[in-house]
């Protein structure tokens, strides 16, 4: 029999707090890293309740955890439990990764910051002067608006079911966030269905869907009709990559549109958080080698 000596007593620890966690291919990107860069340490998914949130995360220090990942519903609620947050965490209200030293929680959040590094290496565009509609207005759209606006767009729509929500967010960014730091409103909350919001999709240069809409195992769901033209042939861009086309990014693409999943935004905020925990970097080489072969494995 073939012995397994991968952990031992000096492994580092690291893993994901979330509900569901059953599907998620993070432990494929936090493994292989630590395989490749030659480190003892181990990630693995942990399915918390609401109930014992708490609990499990003073537990995770209290057993000498480096950090962890945390995904839905709880990168609100982790909030409330850091000792530390770092600024993109206060700006965007929200943690994904989580950094423990001698007992303290340091919180960080490398959403934002996977969605830019992997909108512009995929698409090689980015933001600024852009006409941008984001579908949805949940914590992923209010992330996705936040780093739009800040890499310079020039007009950010955020169309939801729920308009209600956009318009929180385009408050926020509108009002507490620019702070009279350039002219107008750049963010317009619309309502899905609605013929502005119409308009928009079809006068846009970018159109990301941020809501779950065509997940898994809903895959015939579009959040855009699919009578939509897409006249400005924008880039389509789904965070979703489960399944690897979405509806919405087939249409898309049959209506003459270039489009994108979100297996290589999940990539890069992952590559960032295990720089935080090792507090080391990760070679370009080795994430782009890496990121082949994971874009290979989740199927794009
Ligand atoms: P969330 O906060 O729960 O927001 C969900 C959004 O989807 C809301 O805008 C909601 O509209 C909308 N929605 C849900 N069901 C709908 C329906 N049947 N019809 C119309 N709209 C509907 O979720 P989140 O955290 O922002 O995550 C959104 C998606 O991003 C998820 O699929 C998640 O897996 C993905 N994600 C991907 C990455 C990545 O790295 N690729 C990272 C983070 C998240 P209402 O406001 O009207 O309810």
């Amino acid at each position: 029999m073939i012995l397994d000596k991968r952990t031992d007593g000096r492994t580092k620890l690291t893993g994901l707090i979330g509900n569901p966690v059953e599907h998620t291919v993070s432990p494929v990107i936090h493994n292989s890293l630590f395989s490749y860069m030659g480190i003892n340490g181990i990630y693995v998914p942990l399915k918390v309740d609401a109930s014992g949130l708490e609990a499990a995360v003073r537990g995770l220090a209290a057993l000498g955890f480096t950090g962890f990942n945390v995904t839905i519903p709880y990168k609100e609620a982790v909030c409330r439990l850091l000792d530390e947050a770092d600024g993109e965490v206060e700006l965007l209200g929200a943690v994904n990764t989580v950094r423990i030293r001698r007992g303290r929680l340091y919180g960080y959040n490398t959403d934002g910051e996977g969605f830019v590094t992997a909108f512009k290496k995929q698409t090689g565009t980015g933001f600024s002067g852009k006409k941008i509609c984001i579908l949805g207005a949940g914590g992923t759209a209010r992330t996705l608006a936040i780093k739009a606006v800040q890499e310079g767009a020039g007009e950010v729509c955020i169309i939801n079911r729920t308009v209600s929500k956009a318009e929180e967010i385009a408050g926020y960014i509108n009002g507490k966030l620019l702070e009279g730091s350039r002219p107008g409103k750049p963010v317009l909350p619309l309502a899905s269905g609605a013929e502005q919001a119409h308009a928009a999709i079809d006068e846009a240069d970018i159109i990301i869907n941020a809501t779950s809409v065509g997940m898994f195992p809903d895959t015939d769901a579009n959040p855009v009709d699919d009578s939509v033209e897409y006249r400005s042939k924008p880039i389509a861009y789904d965070v979703i990559y489960n399944p690897v086309e979405t509806r919405f990014l087939r249409m898309a693409r049959m209506k003459g549109c270039r489009t994108y999943n979100g297996a290589c935004m999940l990539f890069y905020q992952g590559i960032r958080a295990f720089e935080i925990w090792m507090e080391a970097k990760v070679p370009d080489d080795v994430s782009e080698e890496l990121m082949a072969s994971f874009l290979k494995y989740v199927g794009v």
